[in-house]
């Protein structure tokens, strides 16, 4: 072989690992990827719908949260953590008493990356036990830690009967101020958009989600302005049933 035609050969390579790499990447944490279980992003953009979406609670500044959406009636979709539920179960089913929905955000909040199939079963399943115990309700929505799908997952979802949410914009309200937190959702929100924000911190007991109740209060009523209707995850995408 000519050196020309190797190094051609070998840039041909380079270039396969580094699209598999992308592949890789988009699969495992792309908002739109299906690749490791059937997965949820946005509604329909036929409606001026959209869905408030809320992880790593409940938390004990998870009843402020209640109040804001309370005082303008709207309903949003809660991705608990089981840990946190066995930590916190009066506010988990307050959150559930409220009338909104409340989905699993796993047990402990893991990367499942590289992870075995067991472990992950282990911690989904955990949590929809937890959850039903507490709240009277088993979940079947189900949002993945740091938003990382893995190998197993599938199967695991298929099992527990679990369909993956992830977002259309994401807020990132553990590391902005407010300011920039509703600029993030207020621009990136559309007919359909599910908005991701966090009414705990992982695992911590006592979190700091100040930004986050700041966001919600100015959020909302923005929102509503602009003519959108709140609704859960379940009825957004599914609004016949
Ligand atoms: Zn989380």
């Amino acid at each position: 072989m000519d050196a020309q035609r190797r190094r051609r050969l070998e840039m041909a390579a380079g270039a396969g690992v580094c699209a598999s790499a992308a592949f890789m990447a988009w699969a495992v944490r792309g908002r739109s990827s299906g690749v490791f279980g059937p997965s949820v992003w946005r509604g329909s953009r036929d409606r001026r719908a959209i869905a408030l979406t809320f992880d790593d609670g409940p938390s004990e500044q998870t009843p402020e949260i209640l109040k804001i959406l309370n005082s303008y009636s709207v309903p949003a979709t809660f991705f608990q953590c089981g840990a946190n539920v066995e930590r916190l179960p009066d506010v988990a089913r307050a959150v559930h008493d409220a009338g909104h929905a409340i989905g699993n955000h796993s047990f402990s909040h893991p990367m499942f990356s590289f992870e075995r199939q067991r472990f992950i079963e282990r911690e989904l399943r955990l949590t929809q036990e937890i959850i039903e115990h507490r709240t009277g309700t088993r979940p079947v929505w189900f949002r993945a830690p740091y938003g990382v799908r893995w190998f197993g997952l599938s199967r695991v979802q298929r099992r527990l009967r679990l369909t993956g949410v992830t977002w259309t914009v994401i807020g990132y309200d553990w590391k902005l101020k407010a300011d920039a937190v509703v600029r993030r959702l207020a621009g990136g929100v559309s007919n359909g958009a599910i908005l991701c924000l966090h009414d705990g911190r992982e695992l911590r007991a006592n979190p700091d989600i100040g930004v986050t109740l700041e966001s919600v209060r100015r959020l909302v009523p923005l929102l509503l302005d602009q003519g959108y209707k709140f609704e859960t995850i379940g009825r957004l995408i599914c609004p016949n049933n």
